[in-house]
């Protein structure tokens, strides 16, 4: 099974919810760039500079300066590899220029050939819906995606916090993001991986079990 799995989507699409899964049944590290911008964003001893970068873009819904992707992401990524541990990446790409500073960097480590990327794909108006039904935990930061089943909860699996709406989770920032992130955005990206042979399509729109059993499959693929 390929080192280096790449989650690609639009937002709402699951990859989250799938890298999780990925790092769960098959022992890798799951590393979301928007799980470790929060971190750094509720982290004071964090460097001023970091923070700054920062400010109000995911706040807005932007997409943060690369370079500090760059900096969390691949410092994850080789920790991960050092210890001989496959990554999940989760959000880590979102540009072309993202997508080739990764690729230099898996380059230079050696495991350029040990790659795949899988695409949730899911349309805009769903993406648009789900992000905005989706909760977080006040208390831990679990975000706990749109699923029937998930409707009614109101407190946290994990920890028994209060479940809320996360703060860049407003009709603004959803559009915003979804200008920003969704199948418009996400198509040169897409493209990009495409001309290299790493990227695999799985229906986003169908439930968490059955993308994961589509992952799984393409997991197993023979290289
Ligand atoms: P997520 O939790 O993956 O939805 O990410 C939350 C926010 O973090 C995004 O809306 C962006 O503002 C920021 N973010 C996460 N990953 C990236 C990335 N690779 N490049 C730029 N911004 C990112």
């Amino acid at each position: 099974m390929k080192k280096i799995i790449i989650l690609l989507g639009v937002p709402g699409s699951g990859k989250g919810t799938q890298a999780k899964g990925i790092a769960e049944r098959y022992g890798y590290r799951h590393i979301s760039t928007g799980d470790l911008l929060r971190a750094l964003d509720a982290d004071p001893a964090a460097d001023p500079a970091d923070k700054t970068l920062l400010a109000d873009c995911m706040k807005t819904g932007q997409l943060v300066p690369d370079t500090l992707i760059y900096k969390l992401a691949f410092r994850a990524i080789d920790q991960a590899l050092v210890a001989g541990i496959g990554v999940a990446l989760d959000g880590a790409v979102r540009s072309v220029a993202q997508a080739e500073a990764h690729q230099e960097f898996f380059q230079k480590r050696g495991v350029a050939g040990d790659m795949v990327v899988i695409e949730p794909q899911l349309d805009d108006a769903t993406s648009f819906e789900r992000i905005s039904k989706r909760k977080v935990c006040a208390s831990c930061g679990h975000i706990i995606p749109y699923a029937p089943d998930n409707a009614a909860k109101t407190v946290c699996e994990k920890c028994g916090g209060k479940l809320a709406v996360r703060t860049d989770d407003n009709p603004e920032a959803i559009r915003r993001r979804i200008q920003d992130q969704g199948n418009a955005a996400i198509g040169p990206i897409t493209a990009y991986y495409d001309s290299l042979g790493v990227l695999r399509r799985v229906d986003g729109k169908k439930t968490i079990e059955e993308v994961a059993k589509e992952i799984d499959y393409v997991l197993q693929e023979k290289a």
